[in-house]
């Protein structure tokens, strides 16, 4: 088994990735709040563990992917102020909450599909876990964590030992982290800044979404949530928990704190954490008018994939810049990409089919090299370059003369780096069959060129072109053909 290192928040260093169970390997992410469409800086997240996940089974492990749906207790401002994001929602669409929920996970299972992303083995939402979630509760409230106030029923952190520590932060510095950057308001009556809402008391007219329990009428707070859920699916102790940057000195400090606290146990091994996208060099908010989602980039005639190779073209770990140049270009390249794929899959080696192969092993090691800039901690850039190398390579080498062992060997290579990269170039992958006038034209131009007619020569090359998006290409091994990408774009 490939050995595969990740940079771990928890211990701020890169380590070696081994997994609890021997093969099995249990992966937590956190999913959307289902309030509003995903933008593709949501999007950036998901590429990302998607990435993690086919990386991880191309190692050979089986992998667990569980990915919550959050339709209930995500608060606006992610603290402890605020209304439910969900309820919100509705009241300004005329909807139910289920309405809501319904309709943006839809949107959001269009997105994953569209970035061909795969899905989670178990996506649970919220609302279906209010009993898993009370039993969490109740193990805290027999341990002497909770308290409750007149808005819910708190976790006092300053009771667990080592609060934060996935920020890196003493007790008191995040506390103080928190309050000076406006980041949380206070809620009051509550102990300390950091302290969370387990469950919230809900108003008297609000009757969606809302549960008679022992705790009081109410709804659950947000991390509970996510303790609960990934437990439940992936044991107290499991590998890997992933998520944005921005779920790490709140939501994730505290689904750390209650799920130690009630277990007793060491809750993930691996906090694997992705960072922001920025658009033009800024903050995408609502009110600069630059948060886009992945359907108004194929509205604008990109396609999603293009997005997912830009994505993949930065490191996880740095913020990425979004512009539509730096989109227009990650859409060219992917589409040489594709072009290379068919103009290798359609190669004719006219009387040299069993070469001896010699480029198959250029190929193999740099395949080598690119698993290996994966496992080196997601590093995408320079796995990608080795993608690259392979395909100049691929074209130097073919011009001196290539066989059909080294075609097969370049194409099986895509298809295994697409394995993990998942960005369709199996569709590339086929023989096609030429249509009878396009060999005929083929044969022709093969006699003129013997007679030394180029001048007729040259014309078939033209006419099949124009007509027929047909490249004719000569090489060491002999006269190629490959069908030109139509330009899937209409910008
Ligand atoms: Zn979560």
């Amino acid at each position: 088994m490939a050995a595969l290192s990740l940079y771990n928040t928890l211990s701020r260093s890169k380590e070696e990735f081994r997994p609890i169970k021997g093969k099995h390997v249990g992966i937590y992410s956190c999913g959307p709040t289902v309030y509003n469409f995903a933008h593709i800086g949501n999007m950036r997240n998901y590429i990302i563990v998607d990435l993690l996940k086919r990386l991880l089974l191309h190692n050979g492990y089986n992998v667990k992917h569980v990915m919550n749906i959050t339709d209930v207790g995500h608060l606006v401002g992610d603290a402890n102020i605020g209304e439910d994001k969900v309820r919100l929602t509705a009241e300004h669409e005329h909807k139910s909450v289920h309405e809501v929920a319904k309709f943006y996970t839809g949107e959001f299972l269009k997105d994953m599909k569209r970035l061909a992303l795969m899905e989670p083995e178990i996506m649970p939402k919220a609302t279906d876990h209010i009993p898993e979630m009370l039993s969490l509760i109740e193990k805290l409230d027999r341990k002497g964590y909770l308290y409750t106030v007149n808005t819910g029923v708190y976790f006092d952190t300053s009771k667990f030992k080592n609060y934060g520590k996935l920020t890196g932060l003493t007790f008191d510095e995040l506390n103080d982290y928190l309050i000076s950057g406006a980041r949380v308001k206070r809620a009051s009556g509550i102990r300390n800044t950091t302290d969370f809402a387990v469950w919230r008391f809900s108003n008297p007219d609000e009757k969606d979404m809302v549960w008679q329990t022992p705790y009081g009428k109410g709804f659950p707070g947000w991390h509970i949530e996510c303790s609960a859920m990934s437990m439940k699916y992936l044991g107290a102790h499991f590998d890997i928990h992933t998520g944005g940057i921005d779920h790490l000195p709140i939501h994730h400090t505290n689904e750390i704190a209650q799920s130690e606290a009630a277990t007793g146990e060491k809750f993930v091994n691996y906090w694997v954490h992705i960072e922001f996208l920025q658009v033009n060099g800024k903050k995408m908010s609502k009110s600069m008018g630059n948060v886009y989602r992945i359907e108004d980039l194929i509205e604008k005639g990109y396609s999603a994939c293009a997005y997912k190779y830009l994505v993949i073209s930065a490191y996880y770990r740095s913020q990425l810049n979004f512009t539509f140049e730096a989109l227009e270009g990650a859409e060219s390249t992917l589409e040489g990409i594709y072009s290379f794929m068919s103009k290798v899959s359609n190669m004719n080696f006219m009387g040299k089919e069993e070469g001896n192969g010699t480029f198959a092993e250029r190929a193999k090691s740099l395949k080598a090299e690119f698993f290996e800039s994966l496992n080196n901690d997601l590093n995408t850039p320079t796995a990608l370059s080795k993608l690259h190398s392979l395909i100049s390579e691929t074209n130097k080498a073919q011009k001196k003369g290539f066989s059909k062992a080294d075609a097969k060997a370049v194409i099986d290579t895509l298809l295994e780096i697409d394995s993990v990269l998942g960005l369709g170039f199996s569709k590339y992958a086929d023989r096609e069959e030429l249509p009878k006038a396009v060999s005929e034209l083929i044969a022709e131009r093969e006699e003129s060129r013997k007679n030394r007619d180029y001048k007729r020569s040259d014309e078939i090359r033209d006419e099949l072109r124009k007509k027929y998006s047909v490249v004719l290409e000569d090489t060491g091994s002999g006269p190629i053909w490959y069908r030109e990408m139509p330009s899937s774009r209409k910008h």
